[in-house]
């Protein structure tokens, strides 16, 4: 008996099964069908991480063994992924928030715990990419800047793109500061949309919708954006959050292009 593992997982990109890709659970049933946490942080250790890996590569019905990642460093660096290499999700070589690629049979990865992990998927041109938006990479619209990687480097169109957002920080559960705010005003027109003032300078600040916001802006049409409506905080016995527990673990969000 194999691992009980159940990625989240959006409709819209398993569409046309042209893209593999998972958002990965907080816990597993191993072979024991005991409950076991996985964790694809710096902190779990290698030989974990590896084993931890290899169990959600299968889950996704993924042969390989490797992923392809970067240093995340709450930047706007998108790395162009044009030769097969491999690199561990979190640890570089490459600093950078977000990964693109044309190259099938190639699992491209970001790690978060609240930030908010978006996939990318255009099945005209059939390339993809995955991107780690926080409050720091969203306030530098790493999401649009990862979306003119796809039309700079392949031609892809944003109004072809299909953008899935997995598990992060509901607007309800993130509470920030003026200084936290500013950016998204100098950056971003609608912002008044989706930040809620709160007493005594305090805001709530909805990372979804902000992302949605960058992706329309563009030129991504709005019903082609999902999300998988889960907020790790809210449901944090299901995922890890960042502002709820502190630095427990990381999971995967994993996008890899089928050959066709
Ligand atoms: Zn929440």
């Amino acid at each position: 008996m194999t691992d009980r593992f159940r990625p989240v997982t959006l409709g819209a990109l398993a569409a046309g099964a042209s893209l593999v890709h998972g958002f990965s659970p907080r816990r597993i049933l191993d072979e024991k069908g005991q409950c076991r946490e996985l964790d694809f942080g710096r902190d779990a250790g290698a030989r974990a991480r590896k084993g931890d890996t290899l169990s959600y590569l299968r889950a996704l019905g993924i042969s390989g063994d490797s992923v392809f990642g970067v240093r995340q460093v709450h930047g706007d660096k998108v790395h162009v992924l044009k030769q097969a290499g491999v690199s561990i999700p979190g640890e570089g070589p490459v600093e950078a928030d977000a990964v693109v690629t044309h190259l099938p049979n190639l699992p491209i990865a970001v790690l978060t715990a609240d930030c908010i992990p978006l996939i990318l998927y255009d099945p005209r041109c059939h390339v993809t990419g995955v991107v780690h938006a926080g409050r720091l990479g969203t306030s530098l619209h790493i999401l649009s800047k990862s979306i003119a990687a796809l039309r700079d480097n392949y031609g892809s169109r944003p109004a072809d793109l299909i953008v899935g957002m997995g598990p992060g920080i509901c607007g309800a559960c993130y509470e920030v500061d003026e200084a936290a705010i500013e950016p998204f005003r100098a950056g971003y027109a609608r912002w008044e949309q989706w930040v809620e003032t709160r007493p005594a300078g305090k805001y709530l600040l909805d990372l979804f919708a902000a992302n949605r916001d960058d992706a329309e802006q563009a030129g991504v049409p709005p019903l082609q954006i999902h999300q998988t409506g889960l907020c790790t905080s809210c449901h944090n016995d299901r995922f890890y959050s960042y502002r709820k527990e502190g630095a427990r673990g990381r999971m995967m969000a994993l996008a890899m292009l089928a050959s066709r």
